[in-house]
C-alpha cells in the first residue's frame, strides 16, 4: 500500500489476530503501530483512581476495559513521541474500543489535521478465539508467538527464531479473563461496527483463516477504493 499519513483502525474481538497483522504491516509497509494493549502493559504499575486505585495491570488481568480518559491520554502522549507523526501511516490496534473513544480519536485526528481513513473489522468465530487465546504463548527472549493448537516450535521447548528455552503467557490469557474480555467486547466495542459502517469507513476482513491468508484480505481492504 503506497500512502502517506493515513490513519487506519483495526477493530475486532480479542484473539482476532489484529496484533499479528499490524506487526506484519510495520515490517513491510511503512506503518507505525499504536497498540493500546502494549501501551497499557508498559504502564501496568500505574494505579487508577476511578477503579479504587487498582493498577492498570490488575484491571487488564480482570479482562475489563480501562476508562476512556486514561486510554485517550496515553494515546495522545504516544503520538507526541513518534517522529514526524503527521507523515507516518498510523495503525491503531485496539483503540477505539468504545463509542467515547471513537469520538475522541476523531477529534484527536483533527488536532493533527488528519482523519481516520479506514476501519478494518476482523470477523472471527468464537471457537477460534478460544483456541487462539488459551493456546497462545511466546518466547520470553525474542517474543515469537506460538500456539498449543496451531503452531508449536519445531523442536519442543526451543524457540525456532532465537533458540531460547523460556516461554510465557499473558496474565489475561486465561478462561475467566477471556470470558470477561468477550463480554466487554460485545457490550461496548461491537457497536463500533455499526458506528463506522454508517460513516462509510468499514471494511470486513475474514479473520478465521491462517495469518498469511488474512494478510491478503487486509492488503485488499487497504488497497480498496470503495466500501466493501
Ligand atoms: P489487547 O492487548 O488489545 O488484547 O488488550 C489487553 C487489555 O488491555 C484489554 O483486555 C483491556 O483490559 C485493556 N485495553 C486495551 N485497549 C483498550 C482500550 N482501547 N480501552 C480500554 N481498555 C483497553
Amino acid at each position: 500500500m503506497n500512502c502517506v499519513g493515513k490513519w487506519i483502525v483495526f477493530l475486532g474481538a480479542p484473539g482476532c489476530g489484529k496484533g499479528t497483522q499490524a506487526e506484519s504491516l510495520v515490517s513491510e509497509n511503512n506503518f507505525t503501530v499504536v497498540s493500546m494493549g502494549d501501551i497499557l502493559r508498559e504502564n501496568k504499575t500505574k494505579s487508577v483512581a476511578a477503579y479504587d486505585g487498582m493498577t492498570i495491570g490488575e484491571i487488564i488481568g480482570n479482562g475489563i476495559l480501562l476508562p476512556d480518559e486514561i486510554v485517550m491520554g496515553l494515546v495522545k502522549d504516544e503520538l507526541k513521541k513518534i517522529d514526524s507523526v503527521v507523515n507516518r501511516n498510523l495503525l491503531f490496534d485496539g483503540i477505539p474500543r468504545t463509542i467515547g473513544q471513537a469520538e475522541s480519536l476523531s477529534l484527536l485526528a483533527e488536532e493533527f489535521k488528519k482523519k481516520i481513513d479506514k476501519v478494518l473489522n476482523f470477523v472471527i468465530d468464537d471457537e477460534i478465539i478460544f483456541k487462539r487465546i488459551l493456546g497462545r504463548y511466546k518466547c520470553s527472549k525474542c517474543g515469537k508467538i506460538y500456539n498449543d493448537f496451531f503452531l508449536s516450535p519445531k523442536v519442543s521447548g526451543v524457540c525456532d527464531v532465537c533458540g531460547g528455552n523460556k516461554f510465557d503467557r499473558r496474565t489475561d490469557d486465561n478462561e475467566e479473563s477471556l470470558k470477561k474480555r468477550l463480554s466487554e467486547y460485545h457490550s461496548k466495542t461491537h457497536i463500533l461496527i455499526d458506528f463506522y459502517s454508517k460513516l462509510g469507513m468499514l471494511y470486513n476482513v475474514n479473520a478465521n483463516d491462517d495469518p498469511q491468508k488474512v494478510r491478503e484480505f487486509v492488503l485488499d481492504s487497504l488497497n480498496a477504493k470503495k466500501e466493501s
